[in-house]
Order: C-alpha cells, then sequence, then structure tokens
C-alpha cells in the first residue's frame, strides 16, 4: 500500500486529500499538489484511519496547526488524567496531539488515548525505549521494536532525533543550556558512552521503510535546539538543521512524508530568519516549532511568550506551532494548563493566518466585531476563541451592572453607561440614519 505522498506523487487524490480540501475549503487538486511537492502533509496512520481519526492537513496554504502535548511522568501516571487533558486539548481547538508519556504502563496509556482520539496522534518513540532500561543499553534492535510497536497501535507521526549527531556535541560547549530536548540528551549521553554515531542517523533507512509501511508521519526532532535565547541560531542548531534537511530528502525518496520540528528559545528578531533557513534547509518541508519563547523571564507565563513567538514563526513559514502551557519549566501541566496552552497558541495561529491574508481567516474577526459593535452579545461570546471564558466573564460583569440576561445589557462595567461608546455609535448611526 502505497503513502498519501506516493499516491499524490500519481496525481491522484485520495480521500484523505478531499476531506482535508472540504474542512479548509481550498481546492483538493492544490492540496494534492502541495502534498506531491513536500510542502503539505496528512499524518495518518492507515490503522488508525481505520478506527477514528479525521485526517486533517499541514502545511502553508492551510491554516496553520496546534498541536497540545499531553503525557504521564515518573510522578504522575494517571491514564485517566491524561485522557480527560486530551479531551480538554481538543474541544479548545488542538489539531493534533502528541503523548509525552515518559511514567507507568506506556502501552496502555497510549492505546486508551489512541481509542478516543480522533485527531492525528503524535509520540517520541525513544521514552518508550528507554524507559525502565539505562540508556547505554539501548540498542538499535530495541529501537526498531518499539517503533513498529507503536506503529501498530496507529500512532500517525513520530518525533525522531536523527539530526543529533555525535561530531555536534562538541559545538555544546560554549552553550549556556546544553541541549534541552529530553531525546537529544539521552542520545548524546549514549554516543559519548558508546563512542558511535547516533543509532536513529544510522539506522534511518530501516526507520523510512517502518514509516513507510504505515504511512507514518517524520517529525524530524530538534535534539539540539536552544532552551534560552542566548543560545538561539548557534552552529549547533544549525549543524543539526543541515542534518535534518538531509534526512528530510532521504525520507521523501522511501515515500515518507516529513515534517522538520524547529526552535525553542528565540529572540523576536531572529524568528524570520530561523523560519527562512528552516524551509530553505529542509526543502520545504512544513515547519513544526516548539514556542518559540521569545524571553527567558516568564515562568508560569510561558503560554504568552511562546505566542507571541508563535504569531510571528506562523507568520514568516512554520505550519505547525505546538502549544506551550503556563506550566512550562516548572511542572506537569494539569487540564486547566492545557486549556490555557491550547486557547494561547489557537490566538497566535489565528493572528498569524490573518496577518498572512488566509482566505477566509479574517471573517470571524468580522462577524465578532460586527456582533460587538451591535451590542449583540450572544453573537459576540459563541463566536470567540474560548467562548466559555468570555460567557463567564460577562455574566460576572453583568451582574455587577445589575443585569441578569446577557443580551439585554447595552453597556459593560468596563466603561459604564454614560461612557460606553458602543452603545453611542449604535445612537449615532441610528439618528444618521433616520435623517
Ligand atoms: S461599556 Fe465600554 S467595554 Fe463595555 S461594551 Fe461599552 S464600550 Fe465596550
Amino acid at each position: 500500500m502505497p503513502t498519501q505522498l506516493q499516491i499524490a506523487k500519481t496525481g491522484t487524490i485520495t480521500d484523505e486529500v478531499k476531506l482535508v480540501a472540504q474542512t479548509e475549503n481550498v481546492d483538493a487538486e492544490l492540496v494534492r499538489a502541495e502534498l506531491s511537492a513536500g510542502r503539505l502533509v496528512i499524518p495518518a496512520n492507515k490503522l488508525h484511519l481505520k478506527t477514528n481519526l479525521r485526517a486533517i492537513g499541514i502545511g502553508r496554504i492551510l491554516a496553520t496547526k496546534v498541536n497540545a502535548n499531553i503525557g504521564t511522568s515518573s510522578v504522575s501516571s494517571s491514564a485517566e488524567a491524561e485522557i480527560e487533558k486530551m479531551k480538554v486539548a481538543i474541544s479548545a481547538g488542538a489539531d493534533t496531539i502528541m503523548d509525552l508519556s515518559t511514567g507507568g504502563n506506556l502501552d496502555e496509556i497510549r492505546e486508551k488515548l489512541l481509542a478516543q482520539c480522533p485527531a492525528p496522534f503524535g509520540t517520541v518513540p525513544i521514552y518508550e525505549v528507554i524507559q525502565g532500561r539505562e540508556v547505554e543499553d539501548i540498542d538499535c534492535q530495541i529501537i526498531l521494536e518499539t517503533i513498529e510497536k507503536q506503529a501498530k497501535q496507529g500512532v500517525d507521526f513520530f518525533t525522531v532525533h536523527a539530526g543529533v549527531l555525535k561530531e555536534h556535541l562538541p559545538l555544546l560547549e560554549t552553550r549556556v543550556g546544553g541541549i534541552v530536548s529530553r531525546g537529544g540528551a539521552l542520545l548524546a549521553k549514549w554516543m559519548l558512552y558508546h563512542n558511535r554515531q547516533n543509532p536513529l542517523y544510522e539506522m534511518f533507512d530501516d526507520l523510512c521503510g517502518i514509516m513507510a509501511e504505515y504511512d507514518i508521519c517524520f517529525s524530524l526532532g530538534d535534539g539540539l535546539r536552544p532552551g534560552c535565547i542566548a543560545d538561539a541560531t548557534d552552529q549547533a542548531q544549525i549543524a543539526e538543521l543541515k542534518t535534518q534537511g538531509e534526512l528530510t530528502q532521504r525520507a521523501r525518496q522511501k515515500g515518507c512524508q516529513v515534517m522538520v520540528e524547529g526552535p525553542g528559545h528565540i529572540p523576536f528578531d531572529q524568528i524570520k530568519y530561523n523560519m527562512e533557513i528552516g524551509l530553505q534547509i529542509c526543502h520545504d518541508a512544513p515547519f513544526y516549532v516548539l514556542g518559540p519563547v521569545v524571553t527567558d523571564i516568564a515562568p508560569g507565563y510561558d503560554h504568552i511568550t511562546s505566542a507571541i513567538g508563535g504569531t510571528a514563526a506562523a507568520f514568516y513559514g512554520a505550519s505547525f506551532l505546538c502549544y506551550v502551557t503556563p506550566k512550562e519549566h516548572l511542572g506537569l501541566p494539569n487540564a486547566d494548563d492545557v486549556r490555557a496552552g491550547v486557547i494561547a497558541t489557537k490566538i497566535a495561529a489565528h493572528a498569524a493566518d490573518v496577518a498572512r491574508g488566509l482566505k477566509g481567516a479574517a471573517e470571524r474577526d468580522r462577524n465578532l466585531s460586527i456582533a460587538r459593535f451591535n451590542l449583540d452579545w450572544e453573537t459576540h461570546l459563541a463566536e470567540s476563541l474560548d467562548p466559555q471564558t468570555a460567557e463567564r466573564m460577562h455574566r460576572e460583569a453583568c451582574k455587577e451592572i445589575g443585569e441578569d440576561k446577557l443580551s439585554s445589557a447595552d453597556y459593560c462595567s468596563m466603561c459604564g453607561r454614560q461612557w460606553c461608546s458602543v452603545r453611542i455609535n449604535k445612537e449615532i448611526r441610528e439618528n444618521i440614519k433616520n435623517k
């Protein structure tokens, strides 16, 4: 069975391509052509498609997509809590889910999550390879077996840190933060212990065989991404990016779909350059950025620092934003943190889509604005990105002005009736109309 990429190259439009085109109101032939060129991916494991997956596309001709990471750790490992977080993330608008579990029974957690996940589902298989083992003890066979097992479970995209090479490691010496990627750090430890090349790089062709068999999309991990703005765009990051570019070509030649993961912590003024070289070096593969966080001094608010960076990244070239929650750098997010992270990243993605003129993106803004200026509170709240929060806040404010029905208020507690410019404008417009 060929992959979506291989089918697209024959000129055929698959059901998944049709669905992506319909969902996003774009031409199916354009989706196929972008997929064929590698500029768009449809992460859809053939087995997940047979159960509950609804295919989505990731690429510059489409709306910017948002990923939510969930997953257990060694100190918090309840499958039920992760299922709840996944549901919260999807209901808040996450387009994909990544299970980054490292604690508890990983197979059981993954299977339970996948059974209830209609969105593309990603993992970092090296986490499972390492669970319960010393990193020095892993070998190629264990890695391939784990990847094949997860493929059979229906995972749609794998983060694979195959771009971190042994020769990159001396470049880290001058860094403030070293390696902040868990996968990158573990593989670096293995390489130094065995004095050998990254096993994921060495057996990349074997990996491609498994990925192509199930049509799993590569997410070429950025194990050397900068973990603080002082390390941004340094030699180690760029060296890995070049290897990611080489691997992108190799994977495509084997029929695999590829996304490329990018930084990280990047000052705002370096984001444009990072997106441009990311796309150029990696042959226009959809760029999947983790943030980027634009300042390091806001623990507790990194959903905001990353949303600032996310808008710039999506404006300048990224197709896919990984959310960051307020708990980033501080602890495992709970369901409320997940929700806050998804909403912040949806705002970032949408703001970029409006700014880059994506067809139809500003329509929702226009609808909300019309409702706002008509004092049509119900439509105003319903059109918002987070109606639940908007409605709660407005109800609280209505109480302050003695209104119990949302639709009856012709001003709000922010300015008060006499100072409500929206209400006054409504009167002015009516006056003009009646003259
Ligand atoms: S009172 Fe102020 S904030 Fe509230 S609707 Fe009127 S103009 Fe807007």
